[in-house]
């Protein structure tokens, strides 16, 4: 009642009840003569004498990245005074000593070497283990019981930064979220809320009975589901692709191994018949003989972890181009997770020492069989313990050294990285992975050469993303 009093007594005042028809409309002819005059003296003003330059204020914000020379990931060429021209989020053009157009914001990078943002294609930023507690087992549950889905895409907001900081502008992050959180924080970075990665996920993995939980009471085995979409049968592991993609999933993960619990064949063609029919990919956790071959044979996209995998395998993902992921860490870095004291037996010691120096030779021999093979790498940390002295970035890099080790050369390793990982996640629609007219500005700079030396992505000084700059740590006065 209020209301309708209220705007009766404003149009009252608007036309007073005392003026008759003409004058009335004299009066508003020569309000709107004003009004029109002084809009048209104001964008006149504007234009003229504000300096604002009217055609630079309908277009996108440009700017031009510069540096000594700048990485072609696909020829593995150098280009020398490299010139990165970018409009809003976007690079409209790349070569050396490109004319920069006026109203372009310079990025002088000096003598560094620019690189295509990294792309991690194996993450779980919403969980964060502490060795101290245990391995996979009590940290998983008491990161489901404990942290939730909530405080776990904002653990992932923090873990997301720091891969970012540390070069890697996308990332694939497979599982392990909680319900959905993956999905969450994805939208967040989306939308601006946080600053992270660009993210492909897949929400929930799927998985036979149990998840990855090695040991679970029949009373608390309905915490399972928290982590995983559990499955046992063809209709089952449908229904579960089509929830994965009604929660926002852009891929999908399924685990097709664990201990003695095996999905089949049959439940894992299903798996990538749903998903390919809307041309989503489907990442494959397999281990040993039995798992990788059913995962290849059914045709997902790539096969995660393989630690030990037949050479036949090996050519059935060559002949398919299905990628290899290979989750590889250095020995030393391996160890390091180990929270060995001064309690600790020497026998314990060397027990696992040993232990770790063998299953690090053997992947690094099986990563070298499948380049020999034909199988094309894509590069992926699967990092998600805490590392002493280390950003969630700085540890996953460890990779590099693992794949360096196994013989793959600095290129090949980048490649694996970027254009084979833009590859995998998105195909040729793929906006990320090299530096190309139309695809997205996210770009990183190394202060050497990083096809000498792979350590040098752990130098990472300069990161942008989509066009804004998300560090630069360049030394300016070398850069001048
Ligand atoms: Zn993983």
């Amino acid at each position: 009642m209020k209301k309708i009093q209220i705007i009766a007594i404003k149009r009252k005042q608007r036309c007073p009840a005392y003026l008759d028809e003409r004058s009335f409309s004299k009066i508003i002819m020569n309000k709107l003569k004003v009004r029109t005059f002084l809009i048209l003296f104001t964008v006149l003003f504007l234009i003229c004498f504000s300096g604002i330059d009217y055609a630079s204020a309908q277009t996108p914000k440009r700017t031009a990245v510069r540096a000594a020379r700048m990485l072609d990931i696909k020829s593995g060429n150098f280009i020398n005074n490299a010139v990165i021209l970018i409009e809003g989020d976007r690079i409209t053009s790349v070569g050396e000593k490109l004319e920069i157009p006026k109203n372009t914001e310079i990025i002088d990078l000096g003598s560094a070497t620019i690189l295509p943002g990294l792309i991690d294609a194996h993450t779980h930023l919403l969980q964060n283990y502490d060795s101290k507690i245990g391995g996979d087992d009590p940290n998983m549950i008491l990161t489901v019981t404990q942290l939730g889905t909530t405080k776990r895409a904002l653990l992932g907001a923090a873990m997301g930064r720091e891969m970012l900081e540390a070069g890697f502008t996308t990332v694939r992050d497979l599982g392990n979220s909680g319900v959905n959180g993956d999905v969450a924080l994805r939208d967040a970075i989306r939308s601006g809320w946080v600053v992270g990665p660009r993210m492909v996920v897949s929400t929930r993995a799927l998985s036979a009975t149990g998840g990855q939980f090695s040991e679970m009471t029949a009373e608390t085995q309905k915490l399972i589901e928290h982590e995983y979409v559990v499955i046992n049968n063809a209709d089952e592991a449908r229904r579960a692709v089509r929830q994965a993609f009604y929660d926002g999933a852009d891929c999908i993960k399924v685990i097709v191994n664990t201990g003695a619990r095996v999905l089949s064949l049959e439940e894992m063609k299903v798996i990538v018949e749903e998903a390919h029919r809307v041309n989503k990919k489907v990442a494959a956790h397999a281990i040993g003989d039995a798992a990788t071959r059913i995962a290849a044979e059914a045709g997902v996209d790539s096969i995660e972890h393989a630690y030990t995998i037949p050479d036949d395998v090996l050519r059935m993902m060559a002949e398919k181009n299905i990628y290899l992921v290979p989750t590889d860490y250095t020995a030393e870095f391996s160890l390091a997770l180990y929270s060995f004291s001064a309690d600790t037996p020497a026998e314990e010691i060397k027990r696992r020492t040993e232990a770790v120096n063998r299953i690090t030779k053997a992947g690094q021999e099986r990563i070298a069989r499948a380049v020999k093979f034909g199988v094309r790498i894509a590069a992926g940390s699967d990092e998600y313990y805490q590392v002493k002295g280390k950003t969630r970035g700085q540890a996953s890099m460890n990779i590099f050294r693992a794949y360096l080790a196994s013989g793959m050369t600095p290129l090949e390793i980048i490649r694996s990285a970027t254009i084979n990982n833009a590859d995998l996640l998105a195909g040729e629609r793929a906006l990320f992975g090299s530096i190309e007219k139309g695809k997205f500005a996210d770009l990183i700079a190394v202060p050497g050469n990083p096809i000498k030396d792979i350590t040098e992505l752990e130098n990472v000084n300069f990161v942008m993303k989509g066009g804004t700059i998300i560090k630069r740590e360049v030394n300016r006065e070398k850069a001048k």
